[in-house]
């Protein structure tokens, strides 16, 4: 049932199933002693972890469950040390690395402190002050080492995130990172704002690669990477989407703009040396959100659909999915 799941869902319907486990016995035995507050606290917390399991079993919101879980296990424990006293102190121990597994390693840290301090405050007056002095190092101890395991796992996670999304040739944004930023761009876009995607292609790069070499070639795509960064509006991003193709989405500008972006950028690269004896050209696709109806496939298509008449026009030129006719300005 849970096999097919993102390992991240699992985990979380499993902890909140396990923390459930854990604390229903004790509500029990609490109700069965008629000690009613804390058994009726005991069991609500249970039953909202039992909720919780099911939450993300069908609506999948992570971060939602991951900040509600906290807030449960961290109002549960300090809630009981309040209402039953020393008993109940020990439980800070495993929310503490807990913690430190449902956030990143700054907030963790902070709640850490935030509970010891509010533990100390409310046990300082019923324990011998050698014991709460114990009590609150070998917290600070648990959160040291929860801490130096979450900032690594949290260092080698994002790590492990911009392997995923950076083209290791050019360091720039590859085509996942593409796909994911143009997904998550048209929940956010600005309708009253013109955004322009513009593809260009090396002309005849395999051929530059067969003469010069793979080894030139490829530092003719650094080179083209260094030349269009080096003219790259702010609030502008370059991927590097296959081979040798790049695309760059411009965000808030016209289209008038974009035109001589593309121009600049095609002109820069023709009369760049990257080779003795040859010229690198591009070729550039443009095509704006607005007249692709706001639909993300539309708009790609429609770019890469203008590059092709690019292209088919003799290379070196601009082509805009608005006009039939490729420029060469
Ligand atoms: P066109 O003008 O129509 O785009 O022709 P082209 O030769 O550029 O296009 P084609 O798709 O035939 O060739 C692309 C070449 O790019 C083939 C492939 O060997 C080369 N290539 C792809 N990735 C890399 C890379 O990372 N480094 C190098 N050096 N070459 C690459
Ligand atoms: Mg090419
Ligand atoms: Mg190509």
């Amino acid at each position: 049932m849970l096999k097919n799941r993102p390992v991240q869902e699992q985990v979380l319907i499993v902890l909140s199933l396990a923390i459930a486990a854990i604390l229903a016995p004790f509500g029990a035995y609490r109700l069965i002693h008629a000690d009613w507050i804390i058994g009726i606290f005991d069991i609500s917390v249970t039953l909202l972890l039992i909720l919780l399991s099911i939450n993300v079993y069908e609506k999948r919101h992570i971060d939602v469950a991951k900040k509600a879980l906290s807030i449960f296990v961290f109002s549960a424990v300090l809630i009981t040390v309040y209402l039953k006293g020393k008993p109940q102190a020990v439980w800070l121990y495993p929310a503490i690395p807990l913690i430190f597994y449902l956030t990143t390693p700054l907030i963790a840290a902070r709640v850490t402190i935030l509970s010891i301090a509010v533990m100390a405050f409310l046990m300082h007056e019923k324990m011998p002050l050698f014991e709460l002095m114990t009590m609150i190092f070998t917290y600070l101890g648990t959160g040291i080492c929860s801490f130096a395991f979450g900032y690594q796992w949290h260092k080698h996670q994002q790590e492990l995130i911009a392997l995923t999304v950076t083209d290791p040739l050019t360091n720039i944004k590859n085509r996942r990172a593409f796909n994911d930023d143009l997904a998550t761009l048209t929940t956010t876009i600005k309708h009253s704002e013109e955004h322009v995607l513009l593809i260009f292609d090396i002309d005849n790069f395999k051929h530059i690669n067969d003469i010069y070499g793979h080894d030139i070639g490829d530092n003719v795509l650094i080179s083209i990477t260094e030349i269009a960064q080096s003219i790259l509006p702010e609030n502008t991003e370059l991927y590097r989407i296959g081979g040798e193709e790049f695309i760059i989405i411009f965000h808030g500008i016209t289209q008038n703009s974009a035109e001589k972006f593309a121009h600049l950028l095609r002109h820069k690269i023709a009369s760049a040396e990257m080779l003795e004896n040859q010229q690198v050209t591009i070729s550039i696709g443009v095509a704006g959100y607005q007249e692709s109806g706001y639909c993300p496939s539309k708009w790609f298509k429609r770019a890469d659909k203008a590059l092709y008449r690019a292209k088919e026009n003799g290379r070196n030129c601009v082509s805009f999915a608005s006009s039939p006719k490729p420029k060469l300005l």
